[in-house]
Protein backbone atom coordinates (compact mmCIF):
# COMPACT_ATOMS: atom_id res chain seq x y z
CA UNK A 1 0.00 0.00 0.00
CA UNK A 2 1.30 3.57 -1.05
CA UNK A 3 2.41 5.69 2.08
CA UNK A 4 0.16 8.75 2.96
CA UNK A 5 2.31 11.15 1.38
CA UNK A 6 1.46 14.79 2.03
CA UNK A 7 1.67 18.00 0.25
CA UNK A 8 2.16 21.80 0.48
CA UNK A 9 -0.51 23.52 -1.90
CA UNK A 10 0.18 27.09 -2.93
CA UNK A 11 -2.51 29.03 -4.85
CA UNK A 12 -2.07 31.84 -7.15
CA UNK A 13 -3.73 35.55 -6.55
CA UNK A 14 -2.29 37.70 -8.61
CA UNK A 15 -2.15 41.20 -6.68
CA UNK A 16 -3.11 39.23 -3.64
CA UNK A 17 -6.85 39.07 -4.59
CA UNK A 18 -9.14 36.51 -3.09
CA UNK A 19 -12.05 36.47 -3.79
CA UNK A 20 -15.13 35.97 -1.01
CA UNK A 21 -16.21 32.48 -2.21
CA UNK A 22 -12.61 31.25 -2.72
CA UNK A 23 -11.69 32.45 0.54
CA UNK A 24 -14.24 30.49 2.18
CA UNK A 25 -13.57 27.46 0.18
CA UNK A 26 -9.99 27.50 1.16
CA UNK A 27 -11.27 27.79 4.51
CA UNK A 28 -13.54 24.72 4.16
CA UNK A 29 -10.56 22.80 2.29
CA UNK A 30 -8.17 23.76 5.55
CA UNK A 31 -10.43 21.98 7.61
CA UNK A 32 -11.49 18.86 5.37
CA UNK A 33 -7.91 18.28 3.67
CA UNK A 34 -5.62 20.54 5.55
CA UNK A 35 -4.31 21.24 9.06
CA UNK A 36 -6.94 23.57 10.24
CA UNK A 37 -4.80 26.55 9.44
CA UNK A 38 -4.32 28.51 6.13
CA UNK A 39 -0.78 30.53 5.68
CA UNK A 40 -0.48 33.94 3.87
CA UNK A 41 2.96 33.81 1.60
CA UNK A 42 5.28 36.18 1.48
CA UNK A 43 3.99 36.68 -2.59
CA UNK A 44 0.51 37.21 -1.25
CA UNK A 45 -0.82 34.17 -1.90
CA UNK A 46 -2.21 31.39 0.55
CA UNK A 47 -0.17 27.88 1.53
CA UNK A 48 -2.67 24.97 2.77
CA UNK A 49 -0.17 22.44 4.55
CA UNK A 50 -0.67 18.73 4.99
CA UNK A 51 -2.65 17.64 1.90
CA UNK A 52 -2.56 13.54 1.72
CA UNK A 53 -1.76 12.81 -2.40
CA UNK A 54 -5.50 11.46 -2.31
CA UNK A 55 -7.19 14.41 -1.39
CA UNK A 56 -5.19 16.67 -3.87
CA UNK A 57 -7.31 16.50 -6.76
CA UNK A 58 -10.50 17.36 -4.56
CA UNK A 59 -8.79 20.32 -3.22
CA UNK A 60 -7.72 21.42 -6.23
CA UNK A 61 -10.47 21.10 -8.40
CA UNK A 62 -12.44 23.20 -5.16
CA UNK A 63 -10.15 25.81 -6.05
CA UNK A 64 -10.82 25.98 -9.31
CA UNK A 65 -14.33 25.84 -9.37
CA UNK A 66 -14.50 28.84 -6.66
CA UNK A 67 -12.85 31.09 -8.95
CA UNK A 68 -9.33 30.09 -8.04
CA UNK A 69 -6.09 28.72 -9.42
CA UNK A 70 -2.83 26.55 -7.84
CA UNK A 71 -1.41 26.87 -12.05
CA UNK A 72 1.99 28.41 -11.86
CA UNK A 73 2.31 29.23 -8.14
CA UNK A 74 5.18 26.72 -7.82
CA UNK A 75 7.42 25.86 -10.60
CA UNK A 76 9.80 26.67 -13.06
CA UNK A 77 7.69 29.65 -14.52
CA UNK A 78 6.75 33.17 -13.76
CA UNK A 79 5.06 32.72 -9.98
CA UNK A 80 2.46 34.98 -8.77
CA UNK A 81 2.26 38.41 -9.71
CA UNK A 82 2.44 40.67 -7.31
CA UNK A 83 0.68 44.31 -6.62
CA UNK A 84 0.81 46.58 -3.56
CA UNK A 85 -3.07 45.34 -1.87
CA UNK A 86 -4.24 49.10 -1.17
CA UNK A 87 -7.58 49.38 -2.86
CA UNK A 88 -7.37 53.32 -3.71
CA UNK A 89 -10.04 54.28 -5.68
CA UNK A 90 -9.26 57.54 -6.00
CA UNK A 91 -5.44 56.74 -7.34
CA UNK A 92 -5.54 55.45 -10.56
CA UNK A 93 -2.17 54.08 -10.51
CA UNK A 94 -3.05 51.29 -8.17
CA UNK A 95 -6.10 50.06 -10.29
CA UNK A 96 -3.29 49.97 -13.56
CA UNK A 97 -1.32 48.08 -10.86
CA UNK A 98 -3.63 45.69 -10.53
CA UNK A 99 -4.90 45.92 -14.60
CA UNK A 100 -1.57 45.65 -15.81
CA UNK A 101 -0.82 42.44 -12.53
CA UNK A 102 -3.58 40.73 -13.59
CA UNK A 103 -2.99 41.02 -17.58
CA UNK A 104 0.81 39.96 -16.96
CA UNK A 105 -0.11 36.62 -15.23
CA UNK A 106 -2.31 35.71 -18.09
CA UNK A 107 0.13 36.44 -20.68
CA UNK A 108 2.64 34.04 -18.45
CA UNK A 109 -0.03 31.19 -17.79
CA UNK A 110 1.53 28.24 -19.02
CA UNK A 111 -0.87 27.18 -22.03
CA UNK A 112 -0.91 23.44 -21.23
CA UNK A 113 -4.13 21.61 -21.44
CA UNK A 114 -2.76 19.09 -18.60
CA UNK A 115 -3.35 21.44 -15.60
CA UNK A 116 -7.28 20.68 -15.93
CA UNK A 117 -6.52 17.25 -17.61
CA UNK A 118 -4.95 16.18 -14.38
CA UNK A 119 -7.01 18.06 -11.56
CA UNK A 120 -10.46 19.09 -12.66
CA UNK A 121 -12.20 16.91 -15.21
CA UNK A 122 -10.17 14.31 -17.00
CA UNK A 123 -9.98 14.22 -20.37
CA UNK A 124 -12.93 16.58 -21.03
CA UNK A 125 -10.37 19.26 -20.93
CA UNK A 126 -9.14 18.49 -24.88
CA UNK A 127 -12.28 17.74 -25.83
CA UNK A 128 -14.86 20.07 -27.42
CA UNK A 129 -17.02 19.27 -25.17
CA UNK A 130 -15.56 20.79 -22.32
CA UNK A 131 -17.62 21.87 -19.61
CA UNK A 132 -18.66 26.05 -19.22
CA UNK A 133 -16.60 25.58 -16.03
CA UNK A 134 -13.13 24.20 -17.66
CA UNK A 135 -13.71 27.28 -20.14
CA UNK A 136 -14.07 29.59 -17.64
CA UNK A 137 -11.29 28.94 -15.10
CA UNK A 138 -8.84 28.97 -18.25
CA UNK A 139 -9.73 32.11 -19.47
CA UNK A 140 -9.77 33.37 -16.17
CA UNK A 141 -6.31 32.03 -15.59
CA UNK A 142 -5.25 33.95 -19.19
CA UNK A 143 -5.22 30.18 -20.89
CA UNK A 144 -8.10 30.00 -23.15
CA UNK A 145 -6.19 28.91 -26.25
CA UNK A 146 -4.70 25.28 -24.98
CA UNK A 147 -1.80 24.22 -26.38
CA UNK A 148 -1.59 20.74 -27.21
CA UNK A 149 1.54 19.32 -27.70
CA UNK A 150 4.78 20.23 -25.76
CA UNK A 151 5.79 23.31 -27.20
CA UNK A 152 4.53 26.74 -25.33
CA UNK A 153 4.28 29.90 -27.33
CA UNK A 154 6.15 32.04 -24.70
CA UNK A 155 8.46 29.76 -22.38
CA UNK A 156 8.76 27.23 -25.10
CA UNK A 157 9.65 22.95 -24.60
CA UNK A 158 11.65 23.55 -21.37
CA UNK A 159 10.03 26.31 -19.57
CA UNK A 160 12.02 28.62 -17.38
CA UNK A 161 15.59 27.79 -16.25
CA UNK A 162 14.35 28.75 -12.72
CA UNK A 163 11.50 30.69 -11.01
CA UNK A 164 10.49 33.80 -12.35
CA UNK A 165 9.24 36.31 -9.96
CA UNK A 166 7.64 39.73 -11.34
CA UNK A 167 5.99 42.47 -9.69
CA UNK A 168 3.80 45.78 -10.59
CA UNK A 169 3.84 49.05 -8.26
CA UNK A 170 3.56 52.52 -8.12
CA UNK A 171 5.93 55.01 -7.59
CA UNK A 172 6.86 55.86 -3.89
CA UNK A 173 4.93 52.64 -2.90
CA UNK A 174 7.11 49.56 -1.49
CA UNK A 175 4.79 47.29 -0.49
CA UNK A 176 5.68 44.84 -2.54
CA UNK A 177 9.82 44.88 -2.26
CA UNK A 178 10.57 45.80 -5.46
CA UNK A 179 14.23 45.39 -5.61
CA UNK A 180 13.65 41.47 -4.84
CA UNK A 181 12.05 40.58 -7.97
CA UNK A 182 13.42 39.37 -11.36
CA UNK A 183 11.11 42.10 -12.79
CA UNK A 184 9.39 44.99 -11.28
CA UNK A 185 7.53 47.59 -13.36
CA UNK A 186 6.11 51.11 -12.00
CA UNK A 187 3.20 52.55 -13.47
CA UNK A 188 4.17 56.27 -14.74
CA UNK A 189 1.16 58.59 -15.68
CA UNK A 190 0.78 61.61 -16.42
CA UNK A 191 -1.16 64.57 -14.77
CA UNK A 192 -4.39 63.72 -15.46
CA UNK A 193 -3.76 60.23 -13.99
CA UNK A 194 -3.60 58.20 -17.58
CA UNK A 195 -1.45 55.61 -18.06
CA UNK A 196 1.43 56.47 -19.67
CA UNK A 197 4.07 53.44 -19.93
CA UNK A 198 5.98 51.78 -16.92
CA UNK A 199 9.96 51.73 -15.65
CA UNK A 200 11.21 48.41 -15.08
CA UNK A 201 13.80 47.38 -12.85
CA UNK A 202 15.23 43.25 -13.71
CA UNK A 203 17.61 41.41 -11.86
CA UNK A 204 16.57 41.23 -7.93
CA UNK A 205 16.65 37.79 -6.10
CA UNK A 206 17.56 36.92 -2.57
CA UNK A 207 18.15 33.13 -2.30
CA UNK A 208 21.20 31.87 -1.80
CA UNK A 209 23.40 28.62 -0.37
CA UNK A 210 25.58 29.09 3.06
CA UNK A 211 29.50 28.57 2.78
CA UNK A 212 29.30 29.09 -1.67
CA UNK A 213 30.24 32.91 -2.12
CA UNK A 214 29.22 32.54 -5.31
CA UNK A 215 25.43 32.86 -4.75
CA UNK A 216 24.13 35.87 -3.51
CA UNK A 217 21.24 38.10 -3.03
CA UNK A 218 20.59 40.82 -5.61
CA UNK A 219 18.53 43.72 -5.88
CA UNK A 220 17.37 44.21 -9.19
CA UNK A 221 18.92 47.24 -11.34
CA UNK A 222 16.90 50.28 -13.10
CA UNK A 223 16.64 49.00 -16.94
CA UNK A 224 14.35 51.92 -18.32
CA UNK A 225 11.36 52.55 -19.60
CA UNK A 226 8.78 51.49 -21.67
CA UNK A 227 5.47 52.83 -23.21
CA UNK A 228 2.30 51.29 -22.38
CA UNK A 229 1.60 49.49 -25.96
CA UNK A 230 4.89 47.98 -25.40
CA UNK A 231 4.54 47.00 -21.90
CA UNK A 232 3.88 42.89 -22.78
CA UNK A 233 6.28 42.27 -25.48
CA UNK A 234 9.08 44.19 -22.97
CA UNK A 235 7.86 41.54 -20.39
CA UNK A 236 8.17 38.60 -23.03
CA UNK A 237 11.37 39.92 -24.38
CA UNK A 238 13.12 39.55 -20.68
CA UNK A 239 11.27 36.20 -20.01
CA UNK A 240 12.64 35.30 -23.54
CA UNK A 241 16.17 36.74 -22.61
CA UNK A 242 16.40 34.64 -19.21
CA UNK A 243 15.03 31.39 -21.64
CA UNK A 244 17.32 31.63 -23.82
CA UNK A 245 20.39 32.73 -22.32
CA UNK A 246 19.72 31.69 -18.58
CA UNK A 247 22.01 28.95 -16.98
CA UNK A 248 20.53 25.70 -17.45
CA UNK A 249 23.51 23.49 -16.08
CA UNK A 250 23.67 24.54 -12.14
CA UNK A 251 20.58 25.55 -10.55
CA UNK A 252 22.24 27.04 -8.11
CA UNK A 253 23.23 30.09 -10.81
CA UNK A 254 20.34 29.94 -13.27
CA UNK A 255 18.02 32.56 -11.51
CA UNK A 256 18.25 35.47 -13.55
CA UNK A 257 19.85 37.83 -11.24
CA UNK A 258 23.12 35.83 -12.48
CA UNK A 259 22.78 36.83 -15.58
CA UNK A 260 22.52 40.07 -14.98
CA UNK A 261 25.53 40.08 -12.66
CA UNK A 262 27.54 38.14 -15.22
CA UNK A 263 26.82 40.68 -18.24
CA UNK A 264 25.79 43.95 -16.60
CA UNK A 265 22.55 46.07 -16.82
CA UNK A 266 23.88 47.22 -20.64
CA UNK A 267 24.60 43.91 -22.54
CA UNK A 268 20.78 43.16 -20.36
CA UNK A 269 19.38 46.05 -21.90
CA UNK A 270 20.75 45.59 -25.74
CA UNK A 271 19.56 41.47 -25.25
CA UNK A 272 16.70 42.47 -24.37
CA UNK A 273 16.33 45.48 -26.74
CA UNK A 274 16.66 42.53 -29.65
CA UNK A 275 14.17 40.37 -28.82
CA UNK A 276 11.84 43.71 -28.69
CA UNK A 277 12.54 44.92 -31.58
CA UNK A 278 13.12 48.73 -30.45
CA UNK A 279 15.29 50.70 -27.99
CA UNK A 280 14.12 50.67 -24.54
CA UNK A 281 14.09 54.28 -23.09
CA UNK A 282 15.89 55.94 -20.44
CA UNK A 283 14.36 55.35 -16.80
CA UNK A 284 11.89 58.19 -15.62
CA UNK A 285 12.94 59.77 -11.84
CA UNK A 286 10.88 58.23 -9.12
CA UNK A 287 9.76 59.63 -5.70
CA UNK A 288 11.74 57.67 -2.53
CA UNK A 289 10.29 54.22 -1.69
CA UNK A 290 8.24 53.94 1.23
CA UNK A 291 7.33 50.78 2.67
CA UNK A 292 3.10 50.52 3.26
CA UNK A 293 1.52 47.95 4.76
CA UNK A 294 -1.81 49.55 4.96
CA UNK A 295 -3.22 48.17 8.53
CA UNK A 296 -6.02 49.48 10.61
CA UNK A 297 -8.93 50.88 9.33
CA UNK A 298 -8.56 53.25 5.85
CA UNK A 299 -10.45 54.96 3.59
CA UNK A 300 -10.32 53.74 0.11
CA UNK A 301 -11.59 56.60 -1.84
CA UNK A 302 -15.05 56.29 -2.75
CA UNK A 303 -17.31 56.08 0.75
CA UNK A 304 -15.98 53.00 1.13
CA UNK A 305 -13.51 51.33 3.58
CA UNK A 306 -10.64 48.78 3.84
CA UNK A 307 -9.47 47.13 7.17
CA UNK A 308 -5.79 45.97 6.96
CA UNK A 309 -5.23 43.07 10.04
CA UNK A 310 -1.81 42.04 11.19
CA UNK A 311 -1.36 37.91 10.86
CA UNK A 312 1.36 36.81 12.65
CA UNK A 313 3.83 35.08 10.12
CA UNK A 314 0.60 34.99 7.91
CA UNK A 315 -0.74 31.78 10.12
CA UNK A 316 -4.60 32.41 9.86
CA UNK A 317 -5.44 29.89 13.18
CA UNK A 318 -8.17 29.64 16.00
CA UNK A 319 -6.02 29.15 19.10
CA UNK A 320 -7.35 29.59 22.45
CA UNK A 321 -9.49 32.58 22.40
CA UNK A 322 -7.66 34.10 19.22
CA UNK A 323 -10.65 33.16 16.57
CA UNK A 324 -8.74 34.72 13.78
CA UNK A 325 -9.82 32.16 11.32
CA UNK A 326 -13.36 32.14 12.79
CA UNK A 327 -13.45 36.03 12.80
CA UNK A 328 -12.58 36.46 9.02
CA UNK A 329 -14.83 33.57 8.12
CA UNK A 330 -17.95 35.07 9.93
CA UNK A 331 -17.13 38.61 8.27
CA UNK A 332 -16.48 37.13 4.52
CA UNK A 333 -19.64 35.13 4.96
CA UNK A 334 -21.82 37.72 6.20
CA UNK A 335 -20.92 40.39 4.47
CA UNK A 336 -19.51 38.84 1.07
CA UNK A 337 -16.51 41.34 1.46
CA UNK A 338 -13.18 40.44 -0.91
CA UNK A 339 -9.69 40.33 0.07
CA UNK A 340 -6.30 41.40 -0.82
CA UNK A 341 -3.36 39.20 0.76
CA UNK A 342 -0.34 41.41 1.46
CA UNK A 343 3.73 40.97 0.21
CA UNK A 344 4.15 40.81 4.00
CA UNK A 345 1.92 38.05 5.36
CA UNK A 346 -1.12 40.24 6.58
CA UNK A 347 -4.62 40.67 4.55
CA UNK A 348 -6.97 43.74 3.79
CA UNK A 349 -10.60 43.40 3.82
CA UNK A 350 -12.34 45.91 1.40
CA UNK A 351 -15.26 47.17 -0.16
CA UNK A 352 -16.62 48.11 3.52
CA UNK A 353 -19.59 50.31 3.77
CA UNK A 354 -18.77 52.50 6.99
CA UNK A 355 -22.20 51.36 8.36
CA UNK A 356 -20.53 47.89 8.42
CA UNK A 357 -17.31 48.94 10.36
CA UNK A 358 -19.33 48.64 14.04
CA UNK A 359 -20.50 44.89 13.49
CA UNK A 360 -16.96 43.95 11.96
CA UNK A 361 -15.05 45.36 14.45
CA UNK A 362 -17.46 43.29 17.12
CA UNK A 363 -17.10 39.90 15.40
CA UNK A 364 -12.93 41.06 15.42
CA UNK A 365 -13.43 41.95 19.48
CA UNK A 366 -15.81 38.47 20.24
CA UNK A 367 -12.82 36.70 18.32
CA UNK A 368 -10.34 38.38 20.53
CA UNK A 369 -8.29 40.06 17.31
CA UNK A 370 -6.19 42.98 17.79
CA UNK A 371 -6.76 45.64 14.59
CA UNK A 372 -5.53 48.73 16.72
CA UNK A 373 -2.57 49.46 15.05
CA UNK A 374 -1.48 51.74 17.92
CA UNK A 375 -1.71 48.55 20.17
CA UNK A 376 0.60 46.02 18.17
CA UNK A 377 4.03 46.06 18.85
CA UNK A 378 5.77 47.44 15.72
CA UNK A 379 8.61 44.86 16.29
CA UNK A 380 5.72 41.91 15.39
CA UNK A 381 4.49 43.92 12.63
CA UNK A 382 6.94 44.66 11.11
CA UNK A 383 8.35 40.95 11.24
CA UNK A 384 8.30 38.22 8.89
CA UNK A 385 8.87 34.53 9.11
CA UNK A 386 8.85 31.40 6.79
CA UNK A 387 7.10 28.28 7.68
CA UNK A 388 10.54 26.21 8.16
CA UNK A 389 10.02 22.86 10.80
CA UNK A 390 7.83 21.10 10.36
CA UNK A 391 5.93 21.72 7.45
CA UNK A 392 8.94 22.53 4.65
CA UNK A 393 11.35 20.05 3.57
CA UNK A 394 14.43 22.38 3.33
CA UNK A 395 14.44 23.91 6.94
CA UNK A 396 17.23 23.40 8.80
CA UNK A 397 16.06 25.40 12.15
CA UNK A 398 12.79 26.50 13.41
CA UNK A 399 11.48 30.03 12.09
CA UNK A 400 8.14 30.66 12.29
CA UNK A 401 7.64 29.01 15.83
CA UNK A 402 10.50 30.49 17.17
CA UNK A 403 10.08 33.96 16.12
CA UNK A 404 7.25 34.85 18.50
CA UNK A 405 9.75 34.17 21.80
CA UNK A 406 12.65 35.97 19.58
CA UNK A 407 10.43 39.19 19.21
CA UNK A 408 9.51 39.13 23.07
CA UNK A 409 13.45 38.81 23.85
CA UNK A 410 14.61 41.77 21.85
CA UNK A 411 11.32 43.70 23.09
CA UNK A 412 12.47 42.87 26.97
CA UNK A 413 16.10 43.96 25.56
CA UNK A 414 15.39 47.41 24.26
CA UNK A 415 12.99 47.97 27.34
CA UNK A 416 16.02 47.25 29.82
CA UNK A 417 17.84 49.10 27.52
CA UNK A 418 15.59 52.38 27.68
CA UNK A 419 14.79 52.20 24.42
CA UNK A 420 11.29 51.22 24.55
CA UNK A 421 10.02 53.05 21.22
CA UNK A 422 12.01 51.52 19.44
CA UNK A 423 11.23 49.15 15.88
CA UNK A 424 13.12 48.24 13.34
CA UNK A 425 12.17 45.41 10.23
CA UNK A 426 13.28 42.21 11.44
CA UNK A 427 12.94 38.86 9.39
CA UNK A 428 13.74 35.15 9.61
CA UNK A 429 14.03 31.92 7.67
CA UNK A 430 14.86 27.93 8.09
CA UNK A 431 17.21 27.99 5.14
CA UNK A 432 19.24 30.49 2.95
CA UNK A 433 16.87 30.23 0.58
CA UNK A 434 15.44 33.25 1.99
CA UNK A 435 11.57 32.38 1.20
CA UNK A 436 10.95 35.47 4.26
CA UNK A 437 12.88 38.11 2.24
CA UNK A 438 15.32 38.60 5.69
CA UNK A 439 18.78 39.98 3.51
CA UNK A 440 16.31 43.10 2.62
CA UNK A 441 15.71 42.90 6.77
CA UNK A 442 17.47 45.61 9.19
CA UNK A 443 18.21 42.55 11.65
CA UNK A 444 18.17 39.28 9.67
CA UNK A 445 18.27 35.58 10.89
CA UNK A 446 19.03 32.90 8.31
CA UNK A 447 18.77 29.60 9.72
CA UNK A 448 22.43 27.79 9.20
CA UNK A 449 22.09 24.43 11.75
CA UNK A 450 19.43 23.50 14.97
CA UNK A 451 18.75 26.45 16.65
CA UNK A 452 21.54 28.65 15.26
CA UNK A 453 21.34 31.33 12.67
CA UNK A 454 23.42 33.29 10.43
CA UNK A 455 23.08 37.21 11.17
CA UNK A 456 22.08 39.74 8.70
CA UNK A 457 22.44 43.95 9.41
CA UNK A 458 22.18 46.55 7.77
CA UNK A 459 19.13 46.52 5.67
CA UNK A 460 17.01 49.74 5.01
CA UNK A 461 13.34 50.03 6.82
CA UNK A 462 12.25 50.90 3.15
CA UNK A 463 13.84 47.97 1.91
CA UNK A 464 16.23 48.94 -0.81
CA UNK A 465 19.02 48.26 0.37
CA UNK A 466 20.35 44.79 1.05
CA UNK A 467 22.01 43.57 4.35
CA UNK A 468 25.19 41.95 5.16
CA UNK A 469 26.21 38.92 7.50
CA UNK A 470 27.79 39.95 10.18
CA UNK A 471 28.18 36.72 12.23
CA UNK A 472 27.59 32.96 10.16
CA UNK A 473 26.69 31.31 13.25
CA UNK A 474 24.56 32.34 16.60
CA UNK A 475 23.06 30.11 18.90
CA UNK A 476 19.92 31.51 19.90
CA UNK A 477 20.74 31.18 23.06
CA UNK A 478 23.67 33.65 22.04
CA UNK A 479 20.75 36.59 20.73
CA UNK A 480 20.99 39.13 23.95
CA UNK A 481 24.54 38.51 24.26
CA UNK A 482 25.18 39.72 20.26
CA UNK A 483 22.58 41.86 20.13
CA UNK A 484 23.15 44.51 23.57
CA UNK A 485 26.25 45.66 22.39
CA UNK A 486 24.92 46.94 19.22
CA UNK A 487 21.65 48.57 20.26
CA UNK A 488 23.72 50.33 23.46
CA UNK A 489 26.42 51.58 20.22
CA UNK A 490 23.48 52.57 18.07
CA UNK A 491 21.54 54.54 20.88
CA UNK A 492 24.63 56.07 22.12
CA UNK A 493 25.60 57.23 18.74
CA UNK A 494 22.99 57.19 16.11
CA UNK A 495 22.48 60.68 14.11
CA UNK A 496 19.06 62.31 14.47
CA UNK A 497 15.99 60.15 13.25
CA UNK A 498 18.40 57.33 11.65
CA UNK A 499 17.09 54.05 11.67
CA UNK A 500 18.90 50.99 13.41
CA UNK A 501 19.58 49.34 9.84
CA UNK A 502 20.78 52.69 8.55
CA UNK A 503 22.90 53.17 11.75
CA UNK A 504 24.78 49.37 11.06
CA UNK A 505 25.15 50.45 7.26
CA UNK A 506 26.60 54.00 8.05
CA UNK A 507 29.34 52.82 11.35
CA UNK A 508 30.06 49.39 9.75
CA UNK A 509 30.82 46.08 10.99
CA UNK A 510 34.54 46.54 12.37
CA UNK A 511 33.29 49.46 14.23
CA UNK A 512 30.40 47.46 15.52
CA UNK A 513 32.75 44.50 16.24
CA UNK A 514 35.06 46.96 17.98
CA UNK A 515 32.47 48.69 19.93
CA UNK A 516 31.29 45.14 20.87
CA UNK A 517 34.59 43.69 21.91
CA UNK A 518 35.05 46.80 24.46
CA UNK A 519 31.53 46.55 25.79
CA UNK A 520 30.68 46.00 29.51
CA UNK A 521 27.13 45.00 29.86
CA UNK A 522 25.48 47.54 32.49
FE1 LIG B 1 11.66 26.48 3.66
FE2 LIG B 1 13.98 27.74 3.55
FE3 LIG B 1 11.82 28.83 2.37
FE4 LIG B 1 11.98 28.74 5.00
S1 LIG B 1 13.36 29.88 3.63
S2 LIG B 1 10.20 28.15 3.78
S3 LIG B 1 13.07 26.86 5.38
S4 LIG B 1 12.83 26.93 1.77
Amino acid sequence: QEKDYQFMLRTRNPGGLVPPQLYLTLDRLADEYGNQTLRVTTRQGFQMHGILKKNLKSAIAAIIKSMGSTLGACGDVNRNVMAPPAPYKNRPEYNYAWEYADNIAALLTPQTGAYYEIWLDGEKSISAEESPEIVAARQRNGNGTIVHGTEEPIYGQHYMPRKFKISVTVPGDNSIDLYSQDVSLVVITNDQGELEGFNIYAGGGLGRTHNKEDTFPRLADEIGYVDKEDVYDLVKAIVATQRDYGNRFDRRHSRMKYLLEDWGVDKFRATVEEYLGKAIKPFKPLPQWKYEDFLGWNEQGDGKLFLGISIDNGRIKDEGTFKLRTALREIVQQFNLPIRLTAHQNLLIYEIEPTLQPKIQQILENCGVQVDINVIDPLVRLSMACPALPTCGLAVTESERAIPGILDRIRALLNKLGMDQEQFVIRMTGCPNGCARPYMAELGFVGSQAETYQIWLGGSANQTRLAKAYVDKMHINDLESLLEPILVFCKQSRQAGESFGDFCDRVGFDAIREFSATYEPA
